[in-house]
């Protein structure tokens, strides 16, 4: 017997009847593209966030790309992120024409370690990119610190932190900007989709008009009905836009966000406890001070200890019909990179170990009593505990 009958899927989102309304009504009034339903979601994001702009984008990738060209990231520029991210964050980097630097991350708290940032620094650094890895907070303090000696600018990768906060501030608003991700599996969900918060009223205006072809300001509002407007191009854009329907389903998962973050923070207790004796670390204990958004519930397999190697724990957990993921082999591990920039994984040697040991546990708001149980019954059965 299996753990679970049917396979419980990783990082199945959590919808309901209010999403479903909002897409029908969207698509009953005809009006499916960027609109009305785009303009309320981000004035939503940007009162939960309490930040001064959002603008809505395709994706946290989208986002990343438009900050870092709003940012005047170039050409010839540096940009230090974390080897411990997916690769969109270094691919965002590398699309806005600049070359990524990686900083090894902290063995501890998988976060971009702030000593070795100052470390990659040279003339030619422009920003600095850190990611909220799975939800818990950078060292906000140390990086801001740098970064206004230094004179860089930075940009958080906050796509996994939605409900973050370090010190009583909220994650994306340290940095000039915050980018966030929709994107199925995340903390929220538009399907698809991200969101840029900035601190700069003309770096969002840059960006919202990067992100739809460089048309001037007022082309978001060209198809309403207050007469017909011509549209003048003035940057090389892209189609980074969100839809409607998108926002529609965004409007009502963010209502939903506390209540889901309760229930992940719950499921993150539960497993705590019920994987105390077994062969593996667990995840550090939130900082003092911090609110993670417990996005991730990454434990790493002692392989001498529980005698079986990760992949073998991946094979285990996915044939009890329970899905699983690795967040991230480290970025240098891809034939790409080491390719393209003559990367090593054993150059980063926090971030290899960690990439190398780490499976991600099911951990959505959707989750059943049930589906937790399942879980940890098929953890420990793989462990032969
Ligand atoms: C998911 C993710 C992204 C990319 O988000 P998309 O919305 O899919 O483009 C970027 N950075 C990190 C850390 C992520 O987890």
């Amino acid at each position: 017997m299996r753990s679970k009958e049917r396979f419980l899927v990783f990082g199945a989102p959590a919808l309901g009847d209010e999403e479903i309304a909002e897409v029908t009504a969207s698509i009953k009034s005809g009006w499916l593209g960027t609109g009305p339903k785009v303009a309320r979601f981000e004035n939503d994001f940007r009162d939960y966030k309490g930040s001064r702009n959002a603008v809505a984008v395709s994706s946290c990738t989208a986002a990343l790309h438009l900050s870092a060209m709003a940012a005047g990231v170039e050409a010839g520029d540096e940009v230090i992120t974390t080897p411990m991210t997916f690769c969109s964050t270094v691919n965002a980097i590398i699309h806005a024409g600049a070359t990524p630097v990686l900083a090894d991350v902290d063995p501890v708290t998988m976060n971009i370690s702030p000593s070795e940032i100052e470390r990659k620094i040279t003339p030619k650094t422009r920003a600095i990119l850190p990611v909220h890895f799975a939800g818990r907070p950078c060292e906000m303090d140390e990086i801001m610190e740098i970064s206004k000696r230094r004179k860089l600018k930075v940009i958080e990768d906050c796509a996994h932190a939605v409900e973050t906060e370090y010190k009583g501030r909220k994650a994306g608003l340290f940095g000039d900007f915050g980018c966030f991700s929709f994107y199925v599996t995340k903390n929220m969900t538009t399907g698809e989709g991200g969101m840029v918060v900035t601190r700069d009223d003309n770096d969002s205006a840059r960006i919202k008009i990067l992100a739809l072809h460089g048309l001037s300001k007022d082309a978001w509002k060209r198809f309403g009905d207050d007469g017909f407007k011509h549209y003048e191009v003035v940057e090389c854009g892209y189609k980074y836009n969100m839809m409607d329907i998108q926002a529609a389903i965004g409007i009502h998962q963010l209502k939903r966000v506390e209540t889901h973050w309760l229930k992940r923070r719950a499921v993150w207790d539960k497993y705590n406890t019920a994987f105390a004796d077994l062969p593996l670390t667990l995840p550090a204990e939130p900082a003092r001070d911090t609110r993670h958004a417990y996005h991730l519930y990454t434990v790493l397999v002692d392989e001498e200890k529980a005698k079986i190697s990760r992949d073998e724990f991946l094979r285990r957990m996915t044939a009890e019909n329970i899905g699983v993921g690795v967040h991230y082999m480290s970025v240098p591990e891809h034939p790409y990179y080491r390719e393209k920039l003559g990367w090593k994984p054993e150059d980063y040697p926090n971030a290899m170990r960690i990439g190398r040991k780490t499976v991600s546990l099911p951990l959505s708001a959707g989750l059943t009593d049930e589906d937790v149980n399942d879980v940890i019954t098929a953890v420990r059965r793989s462990l032969g505990a």
